[in-house]
């Protein structure tokens, strides 16, 4: 297979600290022979493991780039063991345009893996993570939130797999996060995600989804930033106390979980993330908007449990998910 046509700009073998990007030709109508310049950081002292931190995967999902363009700036060489890499934006085109996914070409960065040195522009992005980045990490930490259109409890997460020992391992590197909520995620489709490619690579891998809603507040950005640290320390780079309360963990076990509109409207959440549910407890209420007097239509869970997300903003369409039940767990 070809050479990717990104081009790093930082050494990832040269100590201390480098504030760099990775260069991908893009030429276009406003910039023949120009590039897309996606910002990354390579901070290192020595030998030790390697930590690859992410954001931006989707471009409307703010606490990962939050805490990650600060621990950029702010993580010092001296305090660490080992490398930690750091992408702020992996999708950049969609995190500028401030879109799920790419504005150039349509692309779900995690819907993309292993992605084509010859493809789109979000292919070789996925193709660079896939042959150059992934392959230097041992651990890995992809920061998701609910974007625009979904707003979540505060979790991290990561895969029920069929290796016991490397699933072990990352449900620890999710406790340490210490997140107030914690998933076990059973992945329906994991075709072309970033997280499958990482699992097959036996890397560490955890996920989060902190907020949504197409901003960030002050409560997540602080798990966010709070569980890099945890999440580090963890991994043996940073040489720090974990400091986090037990995470509750929850599960999503099926289909059941997820309630979708089969109308357009205005929605009324019923419940609150967080908040128990019942099954057949109604959870969001859809009113047609076309004219008054037309009865709402209300929509149920599937099972007990708690409120675990909820559409966002305040209109829906058939087909959107309106809400995601999660049922707690008694431990980890
Ligand atoms: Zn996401």
């Amino acid at each position: 297979m070809r050479d990717s046509p990104i081009v790093a700009s930082v050494d990832f073998d040269a100590d201390g600290a480098q504030h760099g990007f990775l260069r991908l030709p893009y030429s276009r109508d406003d910039s023949a022979w120009g590039s897309v310049m996606i910002p990354v950081t390579v901070i290192k002292n020595g030998e030790g493991p390697t930590a690859l931190l992410t954001g931006g995967n989707h471009g409307d999902e703010y606490e990962g780039p939050v805490a990650l363009f600060d621990l950029a700036a702010t993580l010092k060489p001296e305090s660490i063991a080992g490398r930690v890499i750091i992408v702020p934006a992996m999708n950049y085109p969609a995190f500028l345009a401030g879109t799920r996914t790419s504005p150039i070409d349509r692309g779900n960065l995690n819907r993309s893996f292993p992605g084509r040195p010859d493809g789109t522009v979000t292919e070789k992005i996925a193709d660079y993570f896939q042959r150059v980045l992934l392959p230097l990490a041992d651990n890995v930490l992809d920061f998701h939130s609910g974007g625009r259109t979904l707003d979540f409890l505060p979790f991290a997460a990561a895969h029920v797999l069929p290796d016991k020992m490397h699933e072990d391992r990352c449900f620890a590197a999710v406790k340490a996060f210490g997140a107030p909520y914690a998933v076990k995620m059973l992945e329906i489709d994991a075709v072309g995600m970033y997280d499958s490619a990482a699992e097959a690579m036996g890397r560490v891998f955890v996920t989060t989804e902190l907020g949504g809603g197409g901003s960030s507040c002050a409560r997540t950005v602080g798990i966010a930033r709070r569980g890099v640290r945890n999440f580090l320390a963890h991994c043996g780079n940073l040489d720090a106390d974990i400091e986090a309360s037990p995470s509750v963990w929850l599960d999503m076990p099926s289909d059941d979980c997820f309630a979708f509109s089969e109308h357009d409207g205005l929605i009324e959440c019923l419940v609150d993330l967080g908040g128990e549910v019942a099954a057949d407890q109604p959870v969001a209420r859809v009113y047609p908007t076309a004219r008054t007097g037309v009865a709402p239509i209300d929509y149920c869970a599937n099972m007990d449990g708690i409120l675990v997300a909820r559409h966002f903003p305040g209109l829906v369409k058939t087909g959107d998910c309106v809400a995601v039940v999660g049922v707690t767990l008694d431990d980890a």
